[in-house]
């Protein structure tokens, strides 16, 4: 389970962690019901948490700056985190709140309900910014979520463009982040919810030609930020930059469990771009590690090594 070698570039993820207690139920529990579970699964969740594990396996040197609880449940994403020979100094505990929390049931159908304690996310403030400048300028790129509060993203945008990192913004969820700190972003990486949330291709549906959604990318370019991924799912991605714009068809693959896919193209993407590669060659890798995650079981478990992500871009 150890990690790859570092291939050179430093990524600084800022991110959020969480544990994912997933319950297995023939059907949900009415208000007041108690019902018995099938299976129970207890295992690291949180996009920052993913994300970094993703950009680590893809040959990055990764900086986690991350806040758990002072509780038990930190026990999980630490000992995730050495089982992938992950570095920890940068994930502190925040006393008197809960290490994050995502409580999943899923029913017979496959359907799912979640409720989610941000817990020490919520309490990753702006001022860890600070006190982290030493780190975000020895980044190549600096990678966020939208599942940190909003002034810390804000302060985060600035802090990495002022040490003149490379500023990569999942804007998952689409939480209301200034538009200054938007326009920043290099590339703002978004599925097609997210996209139509911040108004990139609003009048798309999921099922719109690949090719919309690149020209709708293309004219975000400069105006919502300084370069664009949206991811498509079975569909792959599309991008854009000042350069050009390009569609990334993703490799046809017998999906398993497409859970945490969002987070193993994002981590990669910024693995990639940190090494100093284009954005289309950064995006093919990425929409090639996003399926190989989808074939097996599970979040990070299901991610692949650089050197299977290199072999199906190929
Ligand atoms: P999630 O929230 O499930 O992690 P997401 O909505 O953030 O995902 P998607 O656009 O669904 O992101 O998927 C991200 C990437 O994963 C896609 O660009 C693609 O590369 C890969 N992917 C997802 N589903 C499939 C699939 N069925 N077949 C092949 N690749 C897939």
């Amino acid at each position: 389970m150890l990690g790859e070698r570092s291939h050179g570039g430093v990524v600084v993820v800022f991110g959020s962690v969480n544990v994912d207690a997933t319950s297995y139920v023939r059907e949900f529990p009415r208000p007041g019901e108690t019902v018995h579970s099938s299976g129970f699964r207890v295992a690291l969740g949180g996009k920052g948490a993913n994300q970094a594990v993703a950009a680590h396996l893809s040959g990055a040197r990764v900086e986690l700056i991350a806040r758990v609880g002072d509780d038990a449940n930190a026990d999980v994403p630490m000992r995730t985190f050495a089982a992938f020979g992950l570095a920890t100094d940068g994930v502190a505990a925040v006393p008197g709140e809960p290490t994050g929390v995502a409580q999943i049931t899923v029913n017979g159908a496959g359907e799912n309900t979640i409720v989610v304690t941000a817990g020490a996310n919520a309490a990753f403030g702006a001022e860890v910014v600070e006190a982290e400048r030493e780190r975000i300028a020895r980044g190549d790129v600096v990678l966020t979520q939208g599942e940190l509060p909003t002034a810390t993203i804000e302060a985060l945008s600035v802090a990495a463009d002022a040490a003149g990192a490379r500023f990569v913004l999942n804007l998952a969820p689409p939480v209301p982040v200034a538009v200054g700190s938007i326009a920043l972003a290099d590339p703002l990486v978004l599925n097609v919810h997210e996209a139509r949330v911040v108004g990139l291709g609003v009048g798309l549906d999921d099922d719109a030609r690949p090719d919309a959604w690149r020209d709708a990318a293309a004219s975000a370019v400069g105006a919502l930020a300084r370069s664009v991924v949206v991811t498509l799912g079975a569909r792959g991605a599309v991008a854009a930059d000042r350069t050009g714009s390009w569609t990334v068809p993703a490799p046809d693959v017998r999906a398993v469990d497409t859970t945490g896919a969002g987070d193993a193209a994002t981590g990669t993407l910024a693995a990639m771009l940190a090494e100093g590669r284009p954005l289309p060659e950064a995006v093919r890798l990425a929409v090639a590690a996003g399926a190989l995650a989808v074939l097996r079981q599970g979040t990070v478990d299901s991610y692949a090594a650089r050197d299977a992500v290199l072999g199906l871009a190929e």
